[in-house]
């Protein structure tokens, strides 16, 4: 019930109990009235029966003393006394006023007669008297007639003073009676009323808005805290209180929407800006590990509940190798064919789970976390992929993340074929498309680096030239010639490995330069080079090409930053080999031991 229809309630009921108890104060007011009344008439009709007594008794006095003392004033006391008679009169009519019953009348009758019959005989004695019979008049006063007359009226006036005072007693009894109950009654319901008042007041302002409102207060001030742990219990009733306690629930899922919202909003802020910081670095990665370092910094920190690899294609297109990996994924093998993942063939992201129900990617082992495959395209060709897995306990990214997810893909596969497309263009500046090898270009650069950086490190350089190689072009045809400069340059590569850097130096022409060799490792490795080329046999679309034999001008430095005039000592020495007869190295050394030290075959 809502407190305001309590109040309502209570506010009737006690208007009621109000009007109840003025109206019993009203009766019992009225009752002591009439009981007052009754007293007031019981003692009248007491006082009645006693003056009609006296009154009698007196005239007979008055009259016995005159006739007994002869003395006038007791005449007249006699003869006043006469006017008592109306006197009685009138005080019969109010008897019959103040509701007197037939019986006291009767009564009050009988000693009106019985008086009347007495004033007679004392009226007669004291004319007896008047008329000097002085023992008449005693006679009659004291005689036994009067005695009767005034016993009979003394008789009467007591039973008339009985009759009246059990009548008044009964009525002045009834009247209390009446009286008291009324008050009673008056006062239990003014104790109703206020017993009431109090009960409503205690249940109103205590139990149902002091109690309640307290707790909300408390309530209140921890939310006004952005304190949303406080428990709200929900209050059902029907009144302010509850529409209050409502509110304050709604407020309470208000501010923790708003605070989950705010921090979705801060989240998401913070992922964008981290995005943002990722591409900035793709940005100026200038090689693929940088890259892969970047990729493998900035994805767990954008999705701490997601462990990923980093795959790139291979230059054949056939495969992907993982560069980068984080939080430790477990389901997709390091390097796997490019037709093993749906996402690759398909060209958009791809979700492998047991419980997807779509097809799972064959690189992915059998495990319950859910696995998510972005491909990173370029110009529509697929140069790599992201793929993301699930970590325990964790679960995979929603759409909005995914938008995210793809995204990054987008730049990710933006920076790796920007870094392709740069190593191809470097390639092609500095590399000699025929050979592969570094060109004429690279090797001026590397030597203007050597004499910039003059380290003072030590340097070997070989000028390699193949012998009449003119023949193989005349003979065979250009591509013939080229075949032979091909394969000449992969046995440079090959047995020089690591160990220094192979040009095209022009023509049919390479250069070598070895920095950090000793003179003899040096020499060796040009020995190697020469033999290795000969002692393969060439052929070409089906004809024999023969034998390809290489003249080897070597030079030696302690010092890098002589470079240039390494290259032409070592080609001054070439052009030795040529004229010693070809097939044959000559080393250039500064030492005067080794000064023309030559192998041949
Ligand atoms: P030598 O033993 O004295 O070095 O004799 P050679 O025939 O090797 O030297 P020569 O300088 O007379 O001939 C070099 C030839 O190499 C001339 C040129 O036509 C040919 N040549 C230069 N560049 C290329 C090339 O890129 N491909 C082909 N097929 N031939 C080339
Ligand atoms: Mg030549
Ligand atoms: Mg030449």
């Amino acid at each position: 019930m809502r407190i305001s229809e309590i109040t309502n309630w209570a506010y009737g009921v006690t208007v009621a109990l109000t009007a109840l108890s003025a109206s019993a104060f009203i009766f019992s007011a009225h009752s002591a009235t009439q009981e007052r009344i009754a007293v007031e008439e019981h003692l009248a009709l007491d006082d009645l029966g006693e003056d009609l007594a006296l009154g009698a008794e007196e005239r007979t006095d008055e009259a016995r003393l005159y006739v007994m003392r002869g003395d006038l004033r007791h005449l007249d006391a006699f003869h006043g006394k006469e006017g008592e008679e109306r006197q009685r009169e009138t005080a019969i009519r109010r008897v019959r006023e103040l509701g007197a019953s037939q019986a006291e009348l009767t009564a009050l009758d009988d000693v009106a007669r019985e008086a009347e019959a007495l004033d007679k005989i004392e009226a007669d004695a004291v004319a007896a008297y008047g008329n000097s019979d002085q023992a008449g008049a005693r006679q009659i006063l004291f005689g036994p007639d009067h005695d009767r007359l005034q016993t009979q009226m003394l008789a009467s006036v007591t039973r008339f003073r009985e009759l009246t005072s059990a009548r008044t007693e009964a009525a002045l009894a009834d009247a209390r009676w009446r009286a008291d109950w009324w008050s009673l009654a008056a006062k239990i319901l003014l104790s109703l009323n206020a017993a009431l008042f109090l009960g409503v007041l205690y249940f109103i302002l205590r139990r149902r808005v002091a109690m309640p409102l307290v707790r909300m207060t408390g309530i209140v001030s921890r939310l006004a805290k952005q304190d949303y742990e406080v428990d709200v219990p929900l209050d059902r009733r029907r009144d302010e209180i509850g529409e209050m306690n409502q509110a304050i629930h709604i407020f309470r899922e208000n501010g923790i929407e708003r605070d989950r919202l705010d921090a979705e909003r801060r989240q998401d802020l913070k992922t964008k800006d981290l995005i943002l910081q990722m591409m900035h670095r793709l940005q100026a990665c200038q090689k693929q590990a940088e890259l892969a370092e970047v990729v493998a910094l900035f994805a767990p920190q954008i999705f701490p509940d997601l462990a990923g690899q980093l795959y790139v294609m291979n230059e054949a297109r056939s495969g992907l190798t993982s560069v980068a990996s984080w939080l430790e994924p477990h389901r997709s093998e390091p390097s796997f064919p490019a037709t093993a993942c749906w996402a690759l063939r398909r060209g958009r992201p791809h979700v492998s789970a047991h419980d997807h129900g779509d097809i799972g990617c064959q690189h992915l082992n059998e495990d319950e976390a859910a696995g998510l495959c972005v491909p990173l395209t370029a110009q529509g060709d697929a140069i790599g992929l992201l793929y993301f897995e699930e970590r325990p306990d964790c679960e995979m990214a929603a759409d909005a993340s995914r938008l995210y997810l793809e995204l990054i893909a987008e730049n990710v596969g933006l920076a790796v074929a920007n870094l392709q497309l740069r190593d191809k263009l470097t390639n092609l500046s500095v590399r000699d498309p025929l050979t592969g090898l570094h060109n004429r270009r690279s090797l001026d650069e590397d030597v203007n680096r050597y004499t910039r950086d003059a380290s003072h490190d030590p340097l070997a350089c070989m000028m390699i030239d193949i012998d009449h190689f003119k023949r193989f072009n005349d003979e065979f045809g250009h591509d013939a010639g080229d075949e032979v400069m091909r394969y000449v340059s992969q046995i440079i590569v090959d047995t020089i490995g690591d160990a220094g850097r192979a040009y095209r130096f022009g023509g049919e022409e390479f250069a070598v330069f070895m920095p950090g060799a000793a003179a003899d490792e040096a020499f060796s490795f040009a020995e190697r080079v020469r033999t290795n080329i000969r002692s393969t046999a060439l052929s070409h679309r089906g004809r024999i090409l023969g034998a390809v034999s290489v003249s080897i001008g070597m030079a030696y430095s302690e010092d890098a930053s002589e470079a240039s005039m390494l290259l032409s000592r070592a080609d001054a020495a070439l052009l030795e080999a040529k004229a010693g007869g070809r097939n044959m190295t000559i080393a250039a050394f500064p030492s005067d031991s080794d000064r023309h030290k030559r192998g041949s075959g």
